[in-house]
């Protein structure tokens, strides 16, 4: 069974979040502070935390500092802000993901699958790493991308954004970690670079480029790739 520890202290939230955590099957926790949450992280090892960010005892940044120092397990930040930087700095202090309140319960379990997916053993080293679109395909292993048929051909810097993106599929990635991931520590806030890219590696993949399905952007916050 797979189990969720729910971190939020609005009490209404807390029961609808576990009630319908109940119906589908999962295992579900209730910590309604910070402390409590480390705590109980730390003694049920929940296989997913979803936390609120706005808790009465401490900021949720410091919960996901706190257990990123000894798992890895997913974190789903729930967020009411409407800033985007306080959600990049709970991805950058190790977040998995986030959604912002209010949310539909279809929308949260959709990303409580794929996050408990990601964890889930890798496929054995001899199947072919191959991602697979009603689009195009992509052979990680060859480097080879194909769309009806025909090859398509990308720069080193255009594999390189997809190959991160493909390889956290559902998850958004951060700005600042492509930048850094492709362009290097000293790339800082350069995100015209990847406004330029993904608009490229939009022209050659997507059927319809300025309507994206695959390589979506979360306005100021980064991209994320949906299979
Ligand atoms: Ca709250």
């Amino acid at each position: 069974m797979t189990r969720v520890l729910v971190v939020e202290d609005d009490p209404q939230l807390v029961r609808a979040l576990v009630l319908n955590l109940q119906a589908r099957a999962y295992g579900a926790d209730a910590a309604p502070d910070g402390a409590t949450a480390l705590r109980l992280a730390a003694t049920r090892r929940p296989d997913v935390v979803v936390l609120d960010l706005g808790l009465p005892d401490m900021d949720g940044l410091e919960v996901i500092k706190g257990l990123r120092g000894w798992t890895r397990v997913p974190i789903i930040v729930l967020s009411a802000r409407h800033t985007s930087d306080e959600k990049v700095e709970a991805l950058d202090a190790g977040a998995d993901d986030f959604i912002t309140k209010p949310f539909s319960m279809d929308e949260l379990m959709a990303r409580l699958r794929a996050a408990v997916r990601r964890t889930e053993p890798a496929p054995p080293a001899d199947d072919t790493p191959l991602v697979t679109t009603d689009d195009f395909a992509i052979d990680l292993v060859a480097r080879k991308v194909t769309r009806g048929g025909r090859t398509v051909r990308l720069t080193p810097t255009e594999w390189h954004l997809l190959e991160i993106l493909i390889s956290n599929p559902g998850r958004l990635v951060t700005q600042k970690q492509l930048l850094h991931d492709v362009w290097g520590p000293s790339s800082g806030d350069r995100t015209n670079y990847l406004r330029v890219y993904m608009a490229q590696l939009r022209r050659k993949l997507e059927s319809d480029p300025s309507h994206p399905r695959y390589l979506i952007t979360e306005p100021g916050m980064g991209y994320r790739f949906e299979a």
